[in-house]
């Protein structure tokens, strides 16, 4: 396999597809403009879905290639887990109209095995099997099988099906590209949709080949391939590491927060690693955000509220760990530069970045000041406390449930269950 660095990785795609015949295209902004079901861009071909259904036509012809930033955060509190991060780049590539499957296809496999020298053997493919919906996907397994791929590799799931998304319901058949790490399965029934953390998705594949109308599937008069890969996951294989937190890029921001950790024995324990993976993270997210050519801030709604919990979160952890607040400067300025080559207004904000999370800090150190004492009145000549009770006080004065415990067994009130 081929060790490339995140940056070297990103140079490669677009060398490749482009060769292939798609143009590269700017990634859209994190704040949808035409679409106001989602707080942030979601994926990359969210912001692409007028083109896709056919409704417009897009200017750079109907081969594209991008890398879009996105944010999620429906798995925040597994943030620090190996594999979830709350902003990340996925590379994409689209055909718009007609497309040969065997060609796109091949396309892809080239790039993984032949470019990333991937070993064939360690990768296998899921398919549509067939369900109510539609028949089995044929067309898809032939193409496989031409390209070279052995059929024991080949794997029908039910789940490989997309869609129907946006007003025009386009839906489809998708293959999925897993890589088995070699560990032993979990459990004889262990296969590639397990998730145990054997097999990894690499690469999907949707085929939007319909349109969900009246209850049934038509034939969409403008088929698309939407096609991509998350590029921190695909640096972790190539990089030959175990977690996300561990690719060039994360390795250099969690590196620096946890030389910010005075007392060096704190980092023997696990959940403290994750405090120090949920900084690098969360303040990554927040720069990425604000330094957004629409930027955000903190508020009590919406996308101001989601960026104000990401920001507070990083904050609780570097009180935890007893990081001093002044590194923040010193961590958003790297981060800025490491990410700004592909994000420009992140340079033409940093002043802005930084005044932001800085008033954020401050708005919150004298909230929490104030709610501390609020919560120390409701514990006074209390007795005991549900763990709900604590989460009811978290949930109103924003204070983390840790520091309620600790208030709770200074004050030797009895937690019950
Ligand atoms: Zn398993």
């Amino acid at each position: 396999m081929k060790n490339f660095d995140v940056n070297e990785l990103k140079e490669i795609f677009f060398n490749y597809f482009q060769k292939c015949g798609y143009v590269k295209i700017e990634g859209s902004s994190l704040v949808p403009t035409t679409d106001n079901s989602v707080l942030f861009t979601p994926a990359g071909m969210h912001p692409l879905i007028p083109y896709l259904t056919g409704q417009k036509k897009h200017p750079k012809g109907n081969k594209l290639a991008n890398i879009q930033n996105v944010v999620r955060t429906g798995a925040i509190n597994k943030v620090g887990e190996d594999s979830f991060l709350t902003f990340f780049e996925l590379f994409g590539d689209w055909i718009i109209g007609q497309y040969n499957k065997q060609e796109v296809l091949s396309d892809v496999w080239k790039f993984l095995t032949n470019i990333l020298e991937i070993p064939e053997e360690q990768l296998y493919i899921t398919y549509f099997e067939g369900s109510d919906i539609h028949d089995k996907d044929i067309s898809t397994i032939n193409s496989w099988m031409n390209i070279g791929v052995k059929e024991n590799h080949l794997c029908p799931t039910v789940k490989n099906w997309k869609g129907p998304y946006s007003s025009e319901k386009i839906c489809g058949p998708n293959t999925r590209i897993f890589y088995d790490t070699g560990k032993e399965k979990c459990s004889s029934n262990c296969n590639v949709t397990c998730n145990c953390g054997k097999y990894v998705e690499l690469w999907d594949v949707v085929f939007f080949d319909y349109t969900y109308k009246n209850g049934k599937l038509e034939k969409s008069i403008s088929p698309s391939v939407d096609m991509g890969a998350g590029v921190e996951r695909l640096a972790a294989l190539i990089q030959g590491v175990n977690t996300i937190y561990e690719t060039d890029m994360m390795n250099i921001l969690v590196n620096m927060v946890e030389s910010q950790v005075e007392e060096k024995e704190k980092l023997l324990d696990s959940n403290n690693i994750k405090k120090c993976r949920i900084i690098a993270d969360h303040l990554r997210c927040s720069c990425l955000i604000i330094g957004d050519e629409i930027s955000t801030i903190p508020s009590n709604k919406g996308r101001g509220y989601v960026l104000r919990k990401i920001i507070r979160r990083a904050i609780n952890s570097t009180d935890q760990l007893g990081i001093k607040y002044d590194s923040y400067e010193f961590l958003i300025n790297k981060i800025i530069d490491m990410y700004k080559k592909d994000n420009p207004f992140l340079e033409l904000k940093r002043e802005y970045i930084l005044n932001v999370i800085n008033t954020e800090y401050n708005l919150y150190k004298n909230t929490l000041k104030k709610n501390l004492i609020k919560i120390e009145k409701e514990l006074k000549n209390r007795n005991n406390i549900s763990n709900e009770e604590i989460n009811n006080l978290f949930n109103r004065y924003g204070v983390p449930v840790d520091i309620i415990t600790e208030m709770v067994i200074k004050n030797k009130i009895l937690m019950r269950r």
